[in-house]
């Protein structure tokens, strides 16, 4: 069972991902918790290069760099991690994927969203969740709640939060199977309680 938590900084996607691994343990599941970009120790030098950029380098990634970056380091997430534990039967939970890049990297200009998609798809052989949980919240919200911006994407400012936030949910709309939206400025215990409904359907199926 292969299960991605999106949407955008600050909304508490950690939090309900250990929710998930603890309550999916309880229940005698094997539970792999995994992250983009950095979820392998490749993916690790690409989320450096990506949120900090390289010493001597220009300020500015070209979009289509940037895009291949977070395409790279899914392809190794996948080969490297996601994919052999779903072999093993395990349940993989991952604090974004794909549709991270849908609604960043397509969120400006440059690059079209089916342009990305092809290229996220080619990365990953075309592997998509079974559920991706959508915690959704008024950005201008969710950006108080971090202390400090810890890189480059973090500092973008509230527009460009906002334009994330209407992507995730217009990817929602279009794939209302797979995503479950979820009011993320209810508290914790809210959250969680929609979850978990969800999943103990989920698993019955
Ligand atoms: O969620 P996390 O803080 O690990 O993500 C690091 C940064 O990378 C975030 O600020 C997010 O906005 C950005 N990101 C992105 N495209 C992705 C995944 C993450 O722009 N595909
Ligand atoms: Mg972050």
């Amino acid at each position: 069972l292969f299960i991605s938590f999106e949407g955008v900084d600050g909304v508490g996607k950690t939090t309900q991902v250990e929710r998930l691994r603890e309550h999916l343990e309880a229940h005698g599941r094997t539970v792999v918790v995994t992250r983009e970009p950095g979820g392998t120790a490749l993916g690790q030098a690409i989320r450096r290069m990506l949120l900090h950029g390289v010493e001597g380098g220009a300020a500015d990634i070209a979009p289509r760099t940037e895009a291949l970056l977070f395409a790279a380091d899914r392809a190794q997430h996948v080969a490297e991690t996601i994919r052999p534990a779903l072999e093993r039967g395990e349940v993989v939970i991952t604090d974004r994927y794909l549709d991270s890049s849908l609604a960043y990297q397509a969120g400006g200009r440059e690059l079209t969203p089916q342009e990305i998609r092809n290229l996220s798809m080619w990365a990953t052989n075309n592997l998509l969740p079974a559920r991706t949980y959508l915690l959704d919240m008024d950005p201008a919200l969710s950006h108080n709640r971090l202390q400090h911006a810890e890189d480059r994407m973090e500092s973008a400012g509230d527009d460009f939060q906002s334009r994330t936030r209407q992507a995730f949910l217009d990817l929602a709309a279009a794939e209302p199977s797979r995503f479950r939206v979820i009011d993320a400025s209810q508290t914790i215990e809210q959250v969680w309680a929609a979850i978990e409904t969800d999943i103990t359907t989920l698993l019955k199926e």
